[in-house]
């Protein structure tokens, strides 16, 4: 008999888990949630393809996981799905990237003390402090950076199982920038 091809999405949500542990462990961890970014847009690039999405994605996996059994599986609202809603993930993913790499960069030259702290959606502190198991003195700029990379995923995370709950485990991927950015490329291309 043969045996079922291994999918890594059947597995990567493990990589999710990794990035949200291991950052109590050390914050600088929580720069393993570039990978999610990176293998996205790389992915993409090289292939031109959803290799990324249908069988690596570790956001997804997790989503898949956490919630299929849970999920109440409601009738999606239209709006949700609108090209408005899915630009303006596009946009607030874009504009955090902006903010944490510009941030890092004046920490960086010494122009502004880091934010050594989880903010959750760009705007408000979290009620919650990271336990650091680990004293690990790294330079100002890195621990910031790191932090903020955490408030991103976390947040992005954080709206992908709310939504999940109601409507369906990945329906994060159809606002999912990642997503949205691949068709209009595709389009543009074709
Ligand atoms: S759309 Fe986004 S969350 Fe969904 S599988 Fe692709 S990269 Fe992952």
């Amino acid at each position: 008999m043969m045996k079922n091809k291994l999918n890594l999405q059947d597995i990567s949500f493990l990589y999710t888990i990794a990035i949200f542990g291991l950052s109590m462990v050390h914050i600088s961890f929580a720069l393993l949630g570039l990978g999610c970014y990176v293998g996205a847009v790389g992915f993409y690039l090289v292939n031109k393809d959803k290799t990324w999405c249908t069988k690596i994605c570790p956001r997804a996996s997790f989503l898949t996981k956490t919630l299929s059994k849970i999920s109440l599986h409601k009738k999606l609202p239209k709006n949700l799905t609108h090209q408005k809603v899915k630009s303006f993930f596009v946009w607030y993913m874009g504009l955090n990237f902006f903010f944490a790499s510009m941030s890092t960069l004046m920490v960086a030259l010494g122009r502004i003390d880091g934010l050594l702290h989880v903010r959750l959606f760009m705007a408000f502190q979290a009620p919650f402090t990271l336990p650091q198991l680990l004293s690990l003195q790294l330079p100002e700029f890195l621990t910031h950076f790191s932090y903020r990379i955490y408030s991103m995923t976390l947040s992005s995370t954080l709206i992908g199982l709310v939504l999940g709950v109601f409507y369906a485990p990945r329906i994060w991927c159809a606002v999912c920038p990642v997503n949205t950015l691949s068709v209009v490329k595709k389009h543009a291309t074709s």
